[in-house]
C-alpha cells in the first residue's frame, strides 16, 4: 500500500432483492495513491462491489468508509466510469458541454466550467475536439472524454468498471497507458474492476481475486514491478509472466502460488476446502445444465 487507507471496505455484503445474494462478505482496503484491480469470474459481483463502494447500493450489511466517513450515498471526490460510454455520453451535447456538465454543482461560472473541461480534454489528449459531437468520435475517443468528465471534478478516488471492454486491442493499452499517466501526474487513488488478467497486472499495484459469486476476496497480489511500465517491455518480464499466470489460475479456481518456491507473492485467503467447493459446485452447475 502506498499510504494510509483512504477507502475500507469491511464485511461488506449485498443480496438483491427476492434474497439473491451477490457479495459474500468482503473486505479489503485501498491505500492513498494506490492502483488497485478486482478480478474474478463473470457474474461473481465485481460491479455490485463497484456500486456499494460509489453509494448507488446501499449494501444488506457491512461497511464502506472513505477517509473515516461512512459512505451511505454518491460521496463528494469519487468519480466513476463505466464499460458503457455509449451510455454515458449525452448525444446532444458537445464533448465540452459532456465534461462540463457533472461541475454545475461545483462551479458556478460557466466560463470556469468550460475552462476546466478543455483543460481535462487536454489531459487526456483530446484537445481540439471540444466542439465535436460524441458520435462523430471513435470508440476508444469516446472513452477518453468519459475519463475526462471524471477527472474534471479532480476526484480523490476514481473508481472504473471495465473501463476499456468495448475498444480494440491497440486502443485498449494506449487507454491503460493514459491511466497510469494520469495517476502519475495526479497521484490519484484508482480502484478499477477488469475481467482482463494481463490489464490488471499491467497497470496494478495490487490484484484482488474474487471467488465466484456471492464473492469473497479469494486472494490478494502485490505486483512489484518496475515503473514506468512498457506495454512491451514489462510484459516480458519473467515476474510479469509468473503473476498473470497466478491470477489466471487464482480466477479458475485452482489454488494459487502464493508462499512457495518462485512465487508471485500474493495471499491466499481462501480457507481449506474452498476450492473443492467451487469444484463441485461447478460440477452441480455442470449437471443442471445436462
Ligand atoms: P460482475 O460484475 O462480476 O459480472 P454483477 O455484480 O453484475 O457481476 O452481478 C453479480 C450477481 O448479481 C449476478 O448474479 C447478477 O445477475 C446479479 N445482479 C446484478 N444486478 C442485479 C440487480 N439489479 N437485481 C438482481 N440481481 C442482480
Ligand atoms: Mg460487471
Amino acid at each position: 500500500m502506498t499510504g494510509t487507507a483512504m477507502l475500507e471496505i469491511t464485511d461488506l455484503t449485498h443480496a438483491f432483492g427476492g434474497g439473491h445474494p451477490a457479495l459474500g462478505d468482503i473486505s479489503l482496503t485501498v491505500g492513498e495513491g494506490e492502483l488497485v484491480s478486482i478480478v474474478g469470474p463473470s457474474g461473481c459481483g465485481k460491479s455490485t462491489l463497484l456500486r456499494c463502494v460509489a453509494g448507488l447500493i446501499r449494501p444488506t450489511g457491512g461497511s464502506v468508509v472513505l477517509h473515516g466517513a461512512p459512505v451511505d450515498a454518491v460521496p463528494d471526490g469519487l468519480a466513476v466510469v463505466f464499460q458503457d460510454y455509449s451510455r454515458s455520453l449525452f448525444p446532444w451535447l458537445s464533448v465540452r458541454d459532456n465534461v462540463a456538465l457533472p461541475l454545475r454543482r461545483t462551479q458556478p461560472s460557466r466560463a470556469q466550467r468550460r475552462a476546466t473541461a478543455l483543460d481535462s480534454l487536454g489531459t487526456v489528449g483530446l484537445t481540439g475536439t471540444a466542439q465535436k459531437y460524441p458520435w462523430q468520435l471513435s470508440g476508444g475517443m469516446q472513452q477518453r472524454v468519459a475519463i475526462a468528465r471524471a477527472l474534471a471534478c479532480d476526484p480523490v478516488l476514481l473508481l472504473m468498471d471495465e473501463p476499456f471492454g468495448s475498444v480494440d486491442a491497440q486502443t485498449r493499452e494506449d487507454l491503460e497507458d493514459l491511466i497510469l499517466a494520469v495517476r502519475r501526474d495526479r497521484q490519484m487513488t484508482i480502484l478499477m474492476v477488469t475481467h482482463d488478467i494481463d490489464e490488471s497486472v499491467y497497470v496494478s499495484d495490487r490484484v484482488i481475486v474474487l471467488t465466484p459469486g456471492p464473492a469473497r476476496v479469494r486472494a490478494e497480489l502485490r505486483i512489484d514491478l518496475p515503473a514506468p511500465r512498457d506495454q512491451i517491455a514489462t510484459k516480458e518480464l519473467p515476474a510479469f509472466v509468473r503473476l498473470r499466470t497466478e491470477v489466471s489460475r487464482l480466477v479458475r479456481g485452482q489454488p494459487g502460488d502464493a508462499g512457495g518456491p518462485g512465487s508471485a507473492g500474493g495471499t491466499d485467503r481462501s480457507e481449506p476446502g474452498d476450492d473443492s467447493r467451487d469444484r463441485n459446485r461447478s460440477r452441480a452447475a455442470r449437471a443442471s445444465q445436462e
